[in-house]
């Protein structure tokens, strides 16, 4: 049998970027040369235990395209893509067929289903070592354990604790290194994936949609570029982010964020060169601060793992709810009495995208109103969102559910909230006409 060949793989799971890219910058200076794999495993695409899909429409379509924008990124630098549908373990065992695999670059995650799916992994390459990173992260873990003996339940808690000497690390240079190395006999070819691969229709995007992006870093990196240094908008951030219709009244980060297209630290470096630039305020601030909302919830479900999938939450108390799947239908399908939570549930389901302020609403509707499952509200987002991010839709959830990192458990008033954030009634009107 002839002797099979060494190599290494860069694994890409939530991390679709070359800028930035720890796993990419440390693959590089190996001597091995490596095969950068991404998956789009089989299991995504279909139904979890509430009936709702992992990966929906839209957040199906936006990796569509960052998948493609990695691969002529990574083709540029002329590193061998491998591009996949299926069993992961099947593709890892095929690859096993030709290659010895010494090392494995991944990103490490701590939520159940992502080591699942590492643990599927280790028995097809159990010699090959694993080499992990927090790409996800903008502040380095060393820093925060520092800081904090242990993650607090209150967010200003944590934020006072690590804004007094903030640290943040440079970015990998990881865009930059020229790769030279090559890989024989790759038998394997990338599938051509399309939407219909993954079980959609194509599908338009909705005109009225706040969210016309498309993914990919390329694109990420330009509405980074424009919400700052083109229009300045970073400096309104403050004023304009409980709007709720333009694509500019908040970054809209959130979806480059979550497939790891952009950088928490890239973003954060651009801050900083912009208020070099032309000066800080309370906006640049903020979007700092609410960056740190996004570390928050990361480090809250390192610390309490599974604990924020149970009905309980972290925090224990006791969360009492009804089952009705009429009522659940009308919140889905913008059919409950009010008008304001009608519109942004109308808002979602049409372009997989809602505000921070529709999400707080909603959110609080299901569990504190309808008195439903907060799990399944948190299943429908996970399916329909753009940007969903396990960690800030759970933590999201669960304060809103009143068993997560809020002790006072509030509830939201939606006509109030309607008054004070669509006195005009042009969101309202926009969604329900
Ligand atoms: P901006 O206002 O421009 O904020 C900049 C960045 O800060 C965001 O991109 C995001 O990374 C972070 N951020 C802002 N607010 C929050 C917050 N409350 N929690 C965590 N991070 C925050 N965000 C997700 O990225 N994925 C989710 O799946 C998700 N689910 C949510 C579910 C509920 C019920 C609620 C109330 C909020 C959820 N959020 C989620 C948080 C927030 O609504 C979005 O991050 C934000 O609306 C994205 O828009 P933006 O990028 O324009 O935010």
């Amino acid at each position: 049998m002839p002797k099979k060949q060494k190599i290494n793989i860069l694994w890409f799971c939530n991390y679709l970027r070359i800028k930035d890219n720890e796993s990419l910058f440390n693959v590089m200076q190996e001597e091995l040369p490596f095969l950068a794999l991404y998956i789009f495993d089989e299991n995504f695409f279909s139904s979890t235990q509430y009936g709702f899909k992992k990966i929906g429409k839209f957040r199906a379509q936006f990796l569509l395209e960052t998948v493609l924008d990695l691969e002529n990124n990574l083709k540029q630098k002329n590193i061998p893509f491998l591009k996949k549908f299926g069993q992961t373990k099947d593709i890892f065992k095929q690859i096993s067929k030709d290659f010895e695999v010494k090392k494995i670059f991944f990103q490490r995650e701590w939520t159940k289903e992502e080591i699942e799916f590492e643990n599927q992994i280790k028995p097809i390459f159990p010699d090959a070592k694993w080499v992990k990173s927090y790409s996800q992260l903008l502040l380095e873990t060393h820093f925060v354990q520092e800081k904090l003996d242990k993650i607090p339940l209150l967010f200003t808690t944590f934020r006072q604790k690590i804004e007094k000497d903030f640290k943040i690390r440079n970015e990998f240079d990881s865009e930059q290194l020229v790769y030279n190395k090559s890989i024989l006999n790759l038998k394997i070819n990338s599938d051509n994936i399309t939407l219909k691969t993954l079980g959609f229709e194509d599908f338009e995007i909705h005109q009225s949609t706040a969210f016309p992006f498309s993914g990919g870093e390329t694109a990420g990196l330009q509405r980074l570029n424009s919400y700052f240094f083109e229009t300045k908008n970073l400096s309104l951030y403050k004023e304009t982010r409980n709007g709720l219709i333009d694509k500019d009244h908040s970054s809209k980060f959130s979806a480059w964020l979550a497939n790891g297209s952009l950088s928490a630290v890239s973003i954060f470096q651009e801050i900083k060169r912009y208020e070099a630039e032309f000066g800080g305020n309370k906006s640049t601030y903020w979007l700092v601060f609410e960056l740190l909302w996004r570390e928050f919830f990361k480090y809250t479900s390192m610390q309490f793992r599974n604990k924020i999938f149970k009905p309980n939450g972290i925090s224990e108390r006791k969360y009492e709810c009804k089952s009705d799947q009429n009522l659940i239908n009308q919140w889905i399908n913008g059919e409950t009495d009010s008008d304001f939570i009608n519109a942004n549930m109308l808002e979602i389901k049409k372009t997989g995208w809602m505000s921070n302020r529709g999400r707080q609403n909603v959110a609080s509707y299901f569990c504190k109103i309808l008195k439903q499952d907060w799990r399944i509200g948190a299943a429908y987002f996970e399916e329909m969102l753009i940007d969903h991010d396990v960690h800030s839709n759970y933590g999201n959830w669960m304060y809103l559910a009143g068993v997560g990192n809020d002790p006072r458990s509030r509830t939201f008033n939606a006509e109030k909230q309607a008054e004070q954030y669509d006195s005009d009634q042009k969101f309202r009107n926009l969604w329900l006409k």
